[in-house]
């Protein structure tokens, strides 16, 4: 049984003190592949340093995330487009809008995203959404894209089941992630009418750990305990949601190409 987290910080400073212990437990727990979003420049060092240890099983996505999107957000958005440029990435992400903590930068951050898609198309490369509070804003304007250039996936999807059909219908998958497993939460209720053909893993580690984790430390080990929740809802086998989700991920990101990968990473380590 194989699972995909599609969407984890393991890099951060919350792992500093049991990273490779952490990535054996997911292992341990059938999580064979991890892919890494980027959040600013700040953190595409320790990013890629991640991706650099464990080539096989780590990816590393590009973008500038919407929180991050602030007055200097020309000179972060330069890099991450030089980083484009540079080597290959599993996606452009993550990207989006936050209309939760802060709309100071809200035109910015539209600009930011919008930017991003057309890399996204540019470079061929799957897009993976941040859209907290802002699901229909989101859907809206990739509606005013060129219809099917872009796909990937709006992770930690909370939305409403409508939202989740129009989500489909542009070609993006829902990324499934603690959530799910929180009481009152309704998105049991959303997934229980949607196919699992659409659905991927995630877990958003380190944050929004499912229960019985809820409200501490959030690790890659724990997509089991989303699909153990998924599995319930959907009146199947854990196998089958492993097998499905699974399937799902390699579809979102196809053009990963881990040969041209490793042959940019042993010139790097030669430097
Ligand atoms: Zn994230």
């Amino acid at each position: 049984m194989e699972f995909i987290d599609t969407h984890a910080h393991l890099y951060v400073k919350a792992f500093a003190a049991d990273r490779e212990l952490m990535i054996e437990r997911a292992h341990a727990n059938g999580v064979s592949t991890f892919y890494l979003p980027n959040i600013d420049q700040e953190s595409i060092p320790d990013l890629l340093a991640l991706e650099a240890r464990f080539p096989e099983t780590c990816m590393a996505m590009m973008g500038l995330h919407p929180c991050s999107v602030k007055e200097d957000y020309e000179t972060a958005l330069a890099e991450v487009r030089s980083w484009l440029e540079r080597r290959p990435f599993a996606a452009v992400g993550e990207i989006g809008l936050d209309l939760y903590w802060d709309k100071t930068f809200v035109r910015e951050q539209e600009d930011a995203f919008l930017r991003q898609c057309a890399w996204a198309r540019e470079f061929n490369l799957p897009i993976v959404i941040h859209s907290r509070e802002s699901t229909a804003e989101l859907i809206a304007l990739l509606r005013k894209e060129p219809k099917g250039t872009l796909s990937g996936i709006f992770h930690c999807f909370t939305g409403t089941l409508t939202q989740a059909q129009e989500i489909i219908d542009l070609g993006f998958y829902l990324g499934i992630g603690g959530v799910l497993t929180f009481k009152n939460g309704g998105l049991d209720q959303v997934v229980s009418e949607i196919s699992l053909d659409y659905l991927v893993l995630e877990t958003d580690a380190p944050y929004l750990a499912p229960v019985p984790h809820r409200g501490k430390r959030n690790e890659s080990a724990y997509v089991r305990l989303v699909a153990e929740k998924l599995a319930e809802i959907k009146k199947c086998t854990l196998e089958e949601v492993a097998a499905v989700t699974t399937a799902n991920a390699r579809n979102v990101f196809p053009g990963y190409d881990l040969a041209e990968k490793h042959a940019n990473q042993q010139g790097v380590s030669k430097n």
